[in-house]
C-alpha cells in the first residue's frame, strides 16, 4: 500500500519527496511533481525574500479540493537540518517553533509537505519585531475585483510619491493586491500600522464609493478594503512568488509593473493580472526579481508618524518570562490556532478556577463534527481542560470500551465554546457543548495524582451523564498521542436519546442550528 518514500537530492541534502504523481490543481492536472519543480526553479528568485522569515504553513496534502490546515509549529518529524526560529507571543502564553525556509531543501522539504502557501512575517529573525516593510493588502468585496485593487494601489502610488517614498505591487494569486513599501530600516509595528491606518482611512475619505478601512465584510460590497491590520508582529502576508491555492489553476502571487495596472485599467481587463507557474518564471527570466527593492531599498517614513519603540524587553525577555513561568500546558493548543480565524478562546495568562470553594472540578463533553465526529471529554485540572477525544460515543453499558485519544490541554474558557471553526483551522466544523457539569475522582484519590498513574475513575454529574466512567491510558501511540480507553462503571444507564445527543445543554440547538447561526460563535459572554 504504502510506497517507498523516493528521495530528491538537493544542494547536498535527500530530501523525501512521496506522491509526486498526485493531482493538487485539478482544472490543469497540475502534480504535486509540478508544484516543487516551479520551487525549484523559482527559487533563486523566491529565497532572498524567504530569509529568516518565521512562515505558517498553509498545507494541501490531498490538492486545492481536499482538506487544508495551518501549521505554525515546526511538526514533530521537521528534519534536523531545516531553521526553526522559537518565538514568544506577547499576548498569549506559550511560544511556536516556527519554520525558517532558508536553503532549496528546505524549501522541496515544504513542497513535499504540500505547503502550497507560503505566509510569511514582515520582520526577519532575530529582529522580529522590526518589520522590513508596511503592506497594504487590498482586498476587494465582489463585484469588485482585482482592477478596483490596481486602482486603488496607483491611489496609493500617487499618495507615497508625494511624500517622497516608493512602494511595489504583487497581485495576491487570489482576488486581491498587496502595496508594499520597503523600509529596511530601524522601526516598530506602532510606527508602521499608525501609518498604513492613517493611509487606509484618508483614501476611504477620499474615495468613498471605491474604498473602506474597516473590517466589518457587509461594507465592502463593490469596494476595495484596504486592510492595514497586517502590520502587526505575528501577523503574516502571502508571500510574492507563492502558489496560491484559490482556485483549481495554480496562481501565483507576482510583482506587478505599475504600467500593466494602468493598461489592464483601461482595457477593463482583468486577465493580465494574473499569472500561472509558466508565466511567473518567463517574467523572471526576462525582468528579473522586480520585488528585489523590497530586498535592499531603505526607506524611512517622515518624522510625524515615527512612535517610538516601547521598552519591553525583547524577544529574550520575553522567552524567559515564559520559561520561568515553567508552564507550557497551553503550549499544543496556541500552535494549533489562529486566534485572527477561529472564535475559539486564547488562553487567558490567568488560569480560571471553577467552583473551587466546593471543591468539585469541572467536566464538559463537546460534540464536535470535524473531519469525522467526535465526543471531546474534557476535565478541569491544574487550571485548564485535559482533554480526550472519543471517536464513537461515550459508553453506557458496563463492560462498554471507547478508544479516548488523549489530545492537547484546552483553557478553561472552552468549556462553554459553542460554535463553528471556520474553515482551514485547526479542528474546522461545528462545535456543540453537548453535556456540562462536574467531577469528583473516586475514592478520595487526588485528580491530577490519578491522571498521573494513568486511571481517573470518576463520578461524573452532567446534565445528560450521571454515573460512574473510567478513563484508562494504554499504550502509546507515538510520541504526541496517548491512547486511553473510557470505560463504564458502577452500573449500566440508559443510552442518550438520539434527540438528546442532538441537543446542546447550553443553548438548546441541535449541531444544524449551531452551524447555520454562524454568527453566535459564543454562548455565554464570558
Ligand atoms: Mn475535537
Amino acid at each position: 500500500m504504502a510506497k517507498k518514500e523516493a528521495g530528491l537530492k538537493v544542494g547536498g541534502k535527500v530530501v523525501p519527496i512521496s506522491n509526486l504523481e498526485k493531482v493538487f490543481y485539478p482544472a490543469t492536472g497540475f502534480t504535486k511533481a509540478q508544484v516543487i519543480d516551479y520551487y525549484i526553479r523559482i527559487s533563486s528568485a523566491l529565497l532572498p525574500h524567504l530569509k529568516n522569515r518565521p512562515v505558517t504553513m498553509k498545507r494541501y496534502p490531498d490538492g486545492v479540493e481536499g482538506e487544508h490546515f495551518y501549521e505554525k509549529n515546526a511538526p514533530s518529524h521537521t528534519p534536523g537540518w531545516i531553521k526553526t526560529a522559537v518565538i514568544g507571543h506577547r499576548h498569549r502564553e506559550g511560544v511556536i517553533r516556527y519554520i525558517l525556509l532558508n536553503d532549496l531543501p528546505s524549501l522541496v522539504w515544504s513542497a513535499n509537505m504540500a505547503n502550497l502557501e507560503l505566509h510569511t512575517f514582515l520582520g526577519r529573525v532575530p529582529r522580529v519585531g522590526c518589520p522590513t516593510m508596511i503592506v497594504f493588502d487590498l482586498d476587494p468585496g465582489p463585484p469588485a475585483g482585482i482592477l478596483e485593487c490596481a486602482q486603488v494601489a496607483l491611489w496609493l502610488k500617487e499618495i507615497f510619491a508625494s511624500i517622497h517614498l516608493e512602494c511595489f505591487a504583487k497581485s495576491s494569486g487570489s482576488k486581491g493586491i498587496q502595496v508594499y513599501i520597503p523600509l529596511n530600516t530601524s522601526t516598530n509595528y506602532e510606527t508602521t500600522r499608525m501609518f498604513a491606518e492613517t493611509t487606509a482611512l484618508l483614501l476611504a475619505h477620499q474615495h468613498p464609493d471605491l474604498v473602506v478601512a474597516t473590517m466589518a465584510k457587509d461594507i465592502r460590497t463593490g469596494k476595495v478594503f484596504i486592510d492595514w491590520s497586517q502590520n502587526a508582529e505575528h501577523k503574516t502576508t502571502v508571500n510574492v512568488y507563492s502558489l496560491r491555492a484559490q482556485w483549481e489553476t495554480p496562481s501565483i502571487s507576482t510583482p506587478l509593473v505599475w504600467s500593466e495596472m494602468e493598461v489592464a485599467l483601461k482595457k477593463g481587463d482583468a486577465n493580465h493580472l494574473y499569472f500561472e507557474p509558466e508565466a511567473v518564471l518567463r517574467r523572471v527570466e526576462k525582468f528579473g526579481d522586480l520585488f528585489e527593492p523590497l530586498l535592499k531599498m531603505k526607506q524611512k517614513l517622515p518624522k510625524e508618524y515615527q512612535v517610538p519603540t516601547r521598552k519591553r524587553g525583547g524577544l529574550k525577555k520575553k522567552k524567559t518570562r515564559v520559561a520561568a513561568k515553567g508552564d507550557h500546558s497551553m503550549d499544543a493548543y496556541l500552535a494549533k490556532r489562529d486566534f485572527d480565524q477561529t472564535k475559539e478562546p486564547p488562553p487567558s495568562r490567568k488560569k480560571k478556577r471553577t467552583k473551587k470553594k466546593t471543591g468539585d472540578l469541572m467536566f464538559v463533553i463537546q460534540k464536535h463534527r470535524a473531519r469525522r465526529l467526535h465526543y471531546d471529554f474534557r476535565l478541569e485540572m491544574e487550571g485548564a481542560l485535559r482533554s480526550w477525544a472519543v471517536p464513537n460515543g461515550i459508553p453506557f453499558q458496563i463492560g462498554d470500551k471507547k478508544l479516548s485519544v488523549h489530545v492537547e490541554d484546552h483553557p478553561m474558557d472552552y468549556a462553554e465554546f459553542e460554535g463553528v471553526i471556520p474553515e482551514g483551522n485547526y479542528g474546522a466544523g461545528t462545535v456543540m457543548v453537548w453535556d456540562i457539569g462536574t467531577y469528583q475522582v473516586l475514592h478520595g484519590e487526588d485528580p491530577v495524582e490519578a491522571y498521573r498513574k494513568g486511571k481517573i475513575s470518576l463520578a461524573l454529574h452532567g446534565k445528560k451523564l450521571n454515573g460512574e466512567w473510567t478513563l484508562v491510558k494504554t499504550r502509546s501511540r507515538n510520541e504526541t498521542q496517548e491512547s486511553w480507553l473510557m470505560l463504564k462503571k458502577g452500573e449500566n444507564v440508559r443510552p442518550v436519546s438520539a434527540k438528546q445527543d442532538d441537543r446542546s445543554v447550553l443553548s438548546g440547538r441541535t449541531m444544524k442550528q449551531i452551524a447555520k447561526d454562524r454568527d453566535a460563535e459564543w454562548i455565554s459572554g464570558s
